[in-house]
Formats: structure tokens, sequence, C-alpha cells
């Protein structure tokens, strides 16, 4: 036989075992002591199984070393040098996906003046001038048709309702709401209904309907009170902290049928991760806190330098840690970041794109315009159709085609690209002008996290599976 190479993988450990992480697979496996021997005399160089059974045989018969050797082949943890397995090629999905969520930007109009919102910067991609500020009734009844024409035979749809500010735009999401509600009833289907706010906005009549129509709530928040006032401001520069903690202890105290979520957008200037998720998940009593870098070009003062970058990933992983600790003793930890990575690893999640935007996942701009997701609604450039004419199909295609993995040629010798696929497609329009671009600005940071959880994932498979069960 040839001789083997060590295929594509990432080793880890966790809870004292060994792991491989299969890149062409995307399947997690824990290594017998033999396994690993074979791998690390790979390590030294390329060796035929001869050879392998030779240097292992003081500790193994040859026989059991034959048979690790073909278990690993099996899984393409190694493979025959002179049969390298083939470059992945970049093909669209076979089948059509069918639309999941629908994102309506119901208002770009926001009554804050975050320092770092998208819709101010250079990286702003809609001229909000040339699109109605807020969504009207006949939009968002197209909008919910479109969304369940596209969903196909999917039993269930989500809507989520977004900004600017949402709430600034209430009662045509009372209207769109009991539309879709109506609308699936007599289509036999369920609608799941969400909406983002900077709860500047919440009384109590809007949180009774929040409740009474089951619509689940994630709060744009940045932590404690210096930590959110450093940013999210009026017009007038006052903070909002003060004005939205109230709004969101009556919301959390009264809204208990779908988590509420706080979502943190990470600066230069505020990277304390372990203290932002201590007010928000302990104090506030948020079930969950997810945390997201500011998009933004590198020139901007608020900007994630490298140095910030490496401060942003020591709070990861000691957060990490902490959730850790916290499954293995039965308790709930609200850090999503880490939850949400755990899931993928555990099915096996293997993207050729790096979400679902334009594919499970599109977003409507106020006049109706369909773009890849939320960030784009509104973008010429991004538009994929509309509401009330469909999807462009060639331009949905040719979309597809140019943002496959496989087109990424940066991405195709890194372990972490079936978790990544080269990421936000927002993020790197920014940066670099391109949606098809790989945000190459974070590699390390991303296989640096992703290997976190990875070890988080292997202690939790070997300490308490049970865990993992509810990932099924
Ligand atoms: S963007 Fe970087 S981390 Fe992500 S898949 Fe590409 S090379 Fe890997
Ligand atoms: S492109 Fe970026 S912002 Fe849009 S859905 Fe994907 S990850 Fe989210």
């Amino acid at each position: 036989m040839n001789r083997l190479r060590r295929g594509e993988y990432q080793a880890f450990t966790g809870g004292d075992a060994h792991f491989l992480y299969l890149v062409p697979s995307a399947a997690v496996v824990r290594l017998d002591a033999l396994s690993q021997a074979v791998l690390d005399s790979l390590a030294e160089g390329d060796r035929s199984p001869l050879e392998l059974t030779d240097t292992l045989s003081p500790r193994w018969s040859a026989d059991d070393v034959r048979g690790s050797i073909d278990e690993l082949l099996g899984m393409r943890a190694i493979h025959s040098v002179a049969a390298p397995p083939p470059k992945p090629i970049a093909e669209k999905p076979k089948r059509r996906i069918p639309l999941q969520t629908l994102v309506l930007n119901v208002t770009s109009k926001c009554n804050l003046s975050c320092g770092y919102c998208y819709e101010y910067g250079e990286d702003k991609i809609v001229e909000a001038s040339t699109k109605p500020r807020f969504m009207n009734e006949t939009v968002a009844k197209q909008s919910v048709d479109f969304l369940f024409t596209e969903a196909g035979e999917s039993p269930s749809v989500n809507l989520t309702f977004f900004g600017g500010e949402t709430l600034l735009n209430f009662k045509m999401l009372q209207t769109a709401l009991a539309y879709a509600r109506e609308r699936a009833e007599a289509l036999g289907k369920v609608v799941n209904a969400s909406l983002t706010t900077n709860a500047t906005l919440l009384r109590e009549g809007i949180v009774d309907w929040i409740v009474e129509n089951d619509v689940g709530v994630t709060v744009s928040i940045d932590g404690a009170r210096e930590q959110q006032d450093k940013f999210r401001t009026f017009a007038n520069g006052m903070g909002s902290y003060d004005i939205i903690v109230p709004n969101i202890k009556m919301l959390l105290a009264r809204h208990h049928r779908r988590p509420v979520g706080a979502r943190v957008t990470l600066t230069g200037q505020n990277l304390d991760v372990t203290s932002i998720y201590k007010h928000l998940f302990h104090e506030l009593g948020f079930w969950e806190v997810g945390f997201a870098p500011v998009t933004t070009t590198w020139q901007r003062e608020y900007a994630i330098e490298d140095k910030g970058f490496q401060q942003m990933l020591g709070g990861f992983q000691a957060l990490a840690k902490d959730f850790l600790d916290a499954a293995l003793a039965g308790r709930r930890h609200g850090f999503s970041n880490v939850r949400d990575t755990l899931e993928e690893i555990h099915k096996g999640m293997s993207k050729a794109y790096p979400c679902g935007a334009g594919l499970g996942l599109m977003g409507v701009a106020t006049d109706g315009d369909v773009a890849l997701c939320h960030r784009f609604a509104g973008s010429d450039e991004h538009k994929l159709g509309s509401v009330s004419e469909g999807v462009d199909r060639a331009k949905q295609d040719g979309y597809l085609d140019r943002h496959h993995i496989a087109a990424k040629t940066d991405c195709a010798t890194c372990w972490a690209r079936p978790l990544c696929a080269g990421g936000c497609y927002h993020e790197a329009h920014t940066r670099y002008g391109s949606t098809a671009e790989p945000n190459l600005h974070y590699c390390e940071w991303i296989r640096a996290w992703t290997n976190t959880c990875l070890e988080v994932y292997g202690t939790l498979a070997e300490r308490k599976p049970e865990y993992l069960a509810q990932f099924d």
C-alpha cells in the first residue's frame, strides 16, 4: 500500500480525552491511544502501513495497527499520498432552499444616534433619502405573502421585525403580525415572530402585545450604564441607560413565554466581556447574552484592533469556562455565542455559506425590495428581488456561485471553514468593499475561539454527554 499522510483535521483535548475535528465531514471523533499513536507517528512525516506497524509494534499488534489505519482512512483523518482527497468544488445547493426567516426593516429611522451605527458610518450601504423611512401596511402584507410563497412546504416560518428602531412603527407591526397569523391559520402553518429593539419605547401596552402574541425579543444593549452610554446615546448626547433599564425590567418581569435576549456590540472601547455579561445576565436578568464585534472600517476609533481582538478572545474564553462549569454543575448559563457554536458542532454543520443570507434568510427594505439580509435591505447592489415581484432567480444563483466557500481560495486550507465559511458578508463588504471576500482580518480570532468551543464540546462529551443531547 501507498504511503500515508495526515488528513485535514484539528486535534483538541477535552476532559482528558483526545479528539479530532475532521474538516471534510465536520465530525468530532474521540481517539483511542492507538489512533493517537498512529497520528503522532505521521506527524513526523509520511509513512507506509508497514513502517507504522513496525514503529508501533512494541505496544500494539500488527492487526490492531492495520485496523486503526483502516478506521482513520475511513473517517479521512489520514489519506494515501497517491490519492489525496478531491478539492471541494463551488456548487450551489442542488435544490432550492426554502425561505425560513424574513426580516422586515420596518423603519430606517431611529430615536438613538449610536456612535457606531452602520446607518451612519462611511460603511453605510443604503442611501436612506431614496427610500421611505417607514414600511407601510401594503408592503408589510406583501412581505408576509412573499414569506409564505417562498417557504414552500415548510410547516413553520419566522417573521422578524427590525429597524432603525423597530417600535417606531409599532402600529404597522401589529397589522403585519395579525395578517401573518391569519394567513398561517388558513394555510395550517405556524409563524414565529420576533423583534429587535433598543428598549427606549417599551411601554406597558407594547409589552402586553408582545406577551399576548408570543413575540420573541432581542434588546440591543451594551452593558452597565457607563458601557451603554459610551455609544448608545440620543442625538443630544444623552445616554440611554437610565431610560431603557426600567423598561427592560418591566419586560423581563412580564414576558415569560419566550426567552428575552441581550445583544451586545463590542467596540475597541468596550471589551470587558465578563463584566458586561455579569450585568446583563445576573443583575438585569436577561435569559441569554450574545456578543458581536462592531462592523466598521479599521480607521474608525471604535474599531477593534489586534490587541482588542486578543482581549475579546480572553474574555470569551473566560466566559466559556464559566459556561462549562455551569453546564457540568447542571446550572443554566446565558452565554449564547458558545451555546450556538456547540449546537453547530454537535449537528456536524459544514457550511458552504457563512450564514443563511440570500438562502433561508432574506431582508426586506421599507419599500419592499428584498436583499441578502436585514443589513443589506435597501441596497440596490445587493437586491435579490422584491416582495411584489418575487426573487430574481438569476441574481440569486449568481450570488450563490460567487459566495460559495470553495470560491474563497484563502479559506481552502483553513480547518475552521466548516463553521466560519469566510464570515459575515456585511463585515466583508465594510472592510473590503465586497461581500465575496473572506474576513481575513479575524481568522486567528475565529480559529482560537472555535478551538475553545471544541474543547468545551469535548469536555461535555466526556463528562456530561446528556447536556449535548439537547442538540440532537
Ligand atoms: S475567513 Fe479565515 S477563519 Fe474563516 S474560513 Fe476563511 S481562512 Fe478560515
Ligand atoms: S450577512 Fe452578516 S449580518 Fe447578514 S445574516 Fe449573514 S452574518 Fe448576519
